[in-house]
């Protein structure tokens, strides 16, 4: 132990892991018998002893972790001693002595299996999303195996969360923004609406603690009258609920500081613009027969008071959500103008709402057969069933319907189906059954034809027509939302594809075979290359639908059956450039760049940027005098071909040292730390200084375009070899903005 702890009061220490333990005991007490106790205690013993030598960063003991990790189990989520006793030993086969024979040896089969299933998912902050997000899949492949596995890690993230204040602010960072991106949403799916909430109220603390510290004070400072209002609001329904005899309690719930912030930003408008603060939430004590009919009471006496925003009336107690949730939520109109929401629930319902479906699991956990729950489970399963699927697009897919609201439509016998605001007839004969999906040609709604496209609504009737002739295409994706329908359109769009790849291979095998020419990688790559392509794959298929013509082998070197170019040839801009070089008219003055005994007007096009060194021309303008554009243009072709007698030759200097905009395109593999790599780059590159940068990203990939400083065409080209050199950059370029050109430079009318 280093030095500092030297002084600790070990025997201090002691007692106050013991308090810490009995504090854990209690949240359990009503969930276990002698037997689980027997195992509980055990547990932390063996925790004990096998973490005595560590401490967490704070400098208390280890053990705290794990006990802070049960207890959030217990407490928070609703699960039972078997959890409990996992949580206690979660860290100890990753970190220390204890082996998972030892765990089961000691604790039996159960515990080892969810043990292994929590040491299998390391705790890895990487910068790289696609990492997180193959780790986060794995995490998610365990659900079909043991839930409570996926529970646990997110209690250890949870109590991560609430003591990330003693982490370095970097690695801060790294496990907010990975909890925002993963973590949060992986809460709300399981219904944890209370430690989702909590997780991302700590993200917003650390990644924008400005905007959380404000909110945060408004929210105090308002409070006061918040309370009076809320008061005053709920004291003629308490009279009422009482005077009916009812067990209930009322609670105003704040909304979450990161709820209010997603909404200042979504809407952009000020805090005080955001009406809804607060929700009220009655609670009723009422048996689970009377639930339903009590619940509606409820909302009768709400209503006598207050007028309902019939738009806002949410029934989620007769079809409650898929995560579980159910409650009945009405908008009522203050009598200060005010819109008010109500949440009516039992007490049962209350507690799935805050612990979520882990409270229902344990509930149900010795019988099976729970309909909402294993629906909910068949879901996740049929995500995770494609096993080919990149894990980024998992995750995307995972959190895709999230947020959605869901609607309520029915099959042509009546029974009922969930799906997410927004889906379409096609989505709906997905979530029938793939077959039916993949031929679907149109549907009747309530007796209506209508489109694969067609919006569907709550209450709708359908019924799917199929055609064994039809066949999904690219225009699909657009007109589903679902996950488990995009995942089916594009397995089979991508059999499609593979079949008409293997019909162009064996085309080009012939081809080869007639021109002695051997089928090897290297020879292919030579092609994709030559045809401009960028995977084999997409080579085939353009040889498949005869885009591609095979004529022009017979102009590639071939030695002995191997490929082989001239040169790197680019074969479209060199014609191009020279084209263009011929058709300006020589006679003319040439222009040279950078002379100052040519006082001429000219400034640089801002769609090509050229550089000292590039192969330029001029181009006479109606009002900007002369724009030097480079040979290869986007636009250059055009100008040429239309008014070739407007264009100049033009030239650099020999010697001219002046700083020139370049702007280049760097396309790669999405990595949160690839801007900090190539600003890296620009910073230590001699003489080159930036001028903006911007990154998108997008499935995984990422797109930046830089505008820097530099001196001449090969001063660029050193950078860009530069960039190109960097881990997961797939391409970088010249980038030009075809857009940039005024109209005006091609007014052939006021051409005087
Ligand atoms: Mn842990």
């Amino acid at each position: 132990m280093p030095d500092k702890h030297q002084n600790i009061d070990l025997e201090k220490e002691r007692k106050e892991i013991l308090n810490a333990f009995k504090g854990l005991l209690r949240v359990t007490k009503d969930n276990r018998n002698k037997e689980e106790t027997k195992m509980i205690r055990k547990a932390f013993d063996v925790a004990v002893e096998a973490h005595k030598d560590m401490r967490r960063k704070s400098g208390e003991p280890y053990i705290y972790h794990p006990i802070a990790v049960a207890k959030i189990c217990a407490e928070e989520m609703g699960l039972g001693p078997t959890a409990v006793v996992c949580a206690l030993l979660h860290d100890t086969v990753e970190d220390t002595y204890i082996t998972l024979d030892d765990i089961e040896e000691l604790f039996g089969e159960t515990p080892k299996k969810v043990i292994d299933g929590l040491t299998k998912i390391p705790e890895v902050f990487d910068e790289n999303v696609s990492i997180q997000a193959e780790n986060f899949r794995k995490m998610i492949l365990t659900i079909s195996d043991d839930l409570r596995v996926v529970l646990i890690k997110l209690a250890d993230r949870l109590h991560n969360m609430r003591t990330l204040d003693s982490m370095r602010a970097d690695k801060q960072l790294k496990i907010a923004s990975e909890t925002n991106f993963l973590y949060a949403p992986l809460a709300h799916r399981l219904g944890l609406y209370s430690i989702k909430s909590e997780l991302e109220d700590l993200c917003l603390m650390y990644m924008n603690p400005q905007a959380y510290q404000e909110i945060e004070s408004k929210l105090k400072s308002t409070k006061a009258v918040r309370q009076r209002f809320i008061r005053r609001f709920t004291h003629p329904i308490k009279e009422a609920l009482q005077e009916e005899g009812y067990v209930f309690d009322i609670k105003a719930r704040t909304k979450s500081v990161a709820s209010i912030w997603r909404k200042m930003k979504n809407k952009e408008v000020p805090f005080e613009e955001v009406f809804d603060l607060f929700a009220i939430r009655i609670i009723l004590d009422t048996p689970e027969e009377l639930e339903k009919p009590d619940c509606w009471r409820v909302y009768s006496i709400v209503t006598d008071f207050y007028q309902p925003n019939p738009d806002r009336l949410r029934d989620w107690i007769s079809t409650p959500r898929a995560n579980g949730y159910e409650s009945l939520h009405t908008t009522v109109m203050s009598p200060q103008g005010k819109w008010v929401e109500v949440q009516i629930r039992s007490k049962r319902m209350d507690n799935i709402a805050e612990k979520g479906l882990a409270a229902h699991y344990n509930y149900k956990e010795s019988k099976n057969g729970d309909n909402k729950f294993d629906r909910w489970i068949g879901e996740i399963r049929d995500l995770i069933d494609n096993h080919s699927q990149d894990a980024m697009d998992f995750v995307n897919e995972f959190k895709l319907n999230l947020f959605n609201d869901e609607i309520y439509v029915f099959t042509p016998k009546g029974e009922l189906r969930v799906l997410p605001t927004g889906a379409s007839t096609l989505d709906f004969a997905f979530d029938i059954h793939t077959d039916i999906g993949l031929q679907c040609i149109g549907a009747k709604v309530n007796n209506k034809l209508v489109p694969l496209s067609h919006q569907l609504k709550s209450g709708h009737q359908i019924e799917i027509i199929t055609s064994s002739k039809q066949k999904p295409n690219e225009e699909w994706l657009k007109f589903v939302t679902t996950a488990r329908a995009k995942q089916k359109i594009k397995a089979a769009l991508n059999d499609e594809r593979k079949k008409i790849a293997e019909d162009g291979r064996e085309i080009l095998d012939r081809k080869f075979k007639q021109h002695n020419i051997r089928f090897i990688s290297e020879n292919i790559s030579l092609l994709e290359n030559y045809y401009n392509v960028s995977t084999a794959t997409d080579l085939y298929i353009r040889i498949a639908k005869g885009k591609v013509d095979l004529a022009k082998l017979r102009q590639i070197k071939n030695v002995g059956g191997v490929l082989k170019l001239e040169k790197e040839k680019k074969p479209k801009k060199i014609r191009r450039a020279s084209d263009i070089n011929k058709r300006i008219d020589k006679k003319k003055d040439t222009l040279i760049i950078g002379d100052d005994f040519n006082n001429i007007d000219y400034q640089f096009a801002k769609c090509c940027n050229p550089l000292p060194g590039d192969s330029v021309f001029g181009f006479i303008t109606i009002n900007d005098g002369i724009k030097i554009h480079r040979t290869d243009c986007p636009n250059a072709e055009n100008l040429m071909s239309k008014m070739a007698y407007r264009c100049i030759s033009a030239r650099w200097k020999a010697k001219e040292v002046k700083e020139h905009i370049a702007k280049l395109r760097i396309i790669g593999i999405d990595d949160i730390g690839i801007v900090n790599k190539i600003t890296e780059i620009v910073s230590f590159q001699h003489n080159v200084n930036m001028r903006s940068i911007s990154f998108e990203s997008k499935d995984g990939m990422f797109e930046g375009k830089i505008q820097v400083y530099v001196l001449d065409r090969y001063h660029l080209e050193e950078l860009i070899e530069k960039f190109e050199l960097l881990e997961g950059i797939k391409r970088v370029e010249r980038w030009d903005d075809l857009e940039h050109e005024t109209p005006d430079d091609y007014d052939e009318e006021t051409l005087s």
